[in-house]
């Protein structure tokens, strides 16, 4: 047993060079970020640790800080029965919390027993293949300022060995536009390039979805996700929208929880799943949920990158890609991954090998290196649970 005695919840900021708002790219600009690291400690010595991507957020910050209060005195192997006690506390909440939690303890199993977490979970492969997620697009000079940069990026990652490419638009609710990059991209690249495209939830019509998603049909696209301004919440409406066109949809990013995808599923909303493991219950939630979409001849797909969804993609056998997001041309830095690391862990174009794959960190627990050093340069708040 391996009883934690204290959690440590430090926020931290940096600046990304050659960001404006919105995470644009301007040039000389700076974009101020703030994101945490979890770590937990044991009264045999060990430490868990996790610093979120795309999930460190002010509420999940909150409500790390929430829960950990209740963790101390707990035996940091039971997992489940920590994952059942928070979701219970936090009930009215989304939960977003737990993931955090929920990987540091992972990274504290593996240490403990000197094994990387995707071996812990029964792990098969080491070499993921990564499908490039775009940045946005953007009026002001630079990033994707124009349909034409869509099409020359997908070249230039096609040309790098990446596979496979998704389209986040200018988000202005422009159907045509959207139309319109997606058609650039497919000329550009040809017809062996797999493309998806997400609206992200911009565009202002049930019957502007209708109008993308058979374009989607026209081209031959991969998925589909997310097109219109329900944010993805309506299973019935998804449902409809499924009976119009025939590009498999990628639904569900905006719903949390293992239980509600569960129903949204079987309600019909979408053909593939959404998880999100820094927003649905982490290395537990993802893994409940991604069995309960084998059993029914699902694929999921893990939303964003960071090392946690390594390991968990490493052990599920029903998914495809891995999100390498959110890149663009100009500046390889992106606004997910903090740069935190003091090993070679990147979710960068030029950090994808030949093969069009990262790797699964091979060291114990999740893998990774942080640099304390710059992590306390940086911090800007701690506080320790005990
Ligand atoms: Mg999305």
């Amino acid at each position: 047993m391996s009883t934690i005695t204290n959690i440590t919840v430090q926020t931290y900021a940096y600046d990304l060079e050659d960001f404006g708002p919105g995470g644009t790219y301007q040039r000389g600009g700076k974009l101020r970020l703030e994101k945490f690291i979890v770590s937990i400690t044991t009264d045999d010595g060990l430490v868990g640790s996790y610093a979120p991507h795309f999930g460190a957020s002010p509420q999940a910050l909150a409500q790390v800080k929430d829960m950990a209060r209740g963790l101390i005195g707990h035996d940091a192997e039971q997992r489940e029965r920590i994952f059942e006690r928070l979701k219970q506390s936090h009930r009215h909440y989304d939960k977003s919390g737990i993931a955090a939690l929920d990987a540091a303890l992972w990274d504290l199993a593996g240490k403990k027993y000197d094994a990387p977490v995707a071996k812990l979970l029964g792990g098969y492969r080491q070499r993921l293949p990564v499908y490039a997620s775009t940045t946005p697009g953007q009026s002001s000079p630079g990033g994707l300022d124009s349909i034409g940069k869509y099409a020359e990026f997908a070249q230039t990652c096609w040309e790098q060995g990446i596979s496979a490419f998704k389209i986040h638009g200018f988000f202005d609710g422009d159907a045509k536009k959207e139309i319109a990059i997606m058609t650039a991209v497919r000329e550009q690249v040809g017809a062996d390039m797999k493309l998806m495209t997400d609206p992200a939830s911009t565009l202002g019509s049930f019957m502007d979805a209708i109008e993308v998603g058979r374009a989607c049909d026209d081209l031959g696209f991969y998925w589909y996700e997310d097109p219109y301004r329900d944010a993805s919440s309506s299973a019935v409406a998804h449902k409809r929208l499924r009976d119009f066109i025939k590009t498999p949809m990628l639904i569900a990013e905006h719903i949390r929880g293992f239980e509600q995808k569960a129903d949204f599923v079987l309600a019909g909303g979408t053909d593939i799943m959404h998880i999100d493991p820094e927003l649905d219950g982490g290395i537990t939630g993802t893994m409940k949920l991604a069995h309960f979409c084998d059993a029914i001849g699902m694929e999921v797909q893990l939303h964003t990158a960071g090392p946690m969804h390594r390991h968990l993609m490493a052990a599920i056998p029903n998914t495809l890609f891995y999100e390498l997001g959110l890149v663009r041309p100009d500046g390889p830095w992106n606004l997910m991954q903090p740069p935190i690391y003091a090993d070679d862990y990147g979710d960068r174009v030029d950090c994808v090998g030949a093969d069009g794959c990262v790797p699964v960190p091979d060291g114990p627990g999740l893998g990774v290196t942080y640099d304390w050093d710059r992590i306390a340069a940086w911090e800007t708040g701690r506080e320790v649970f005990c």
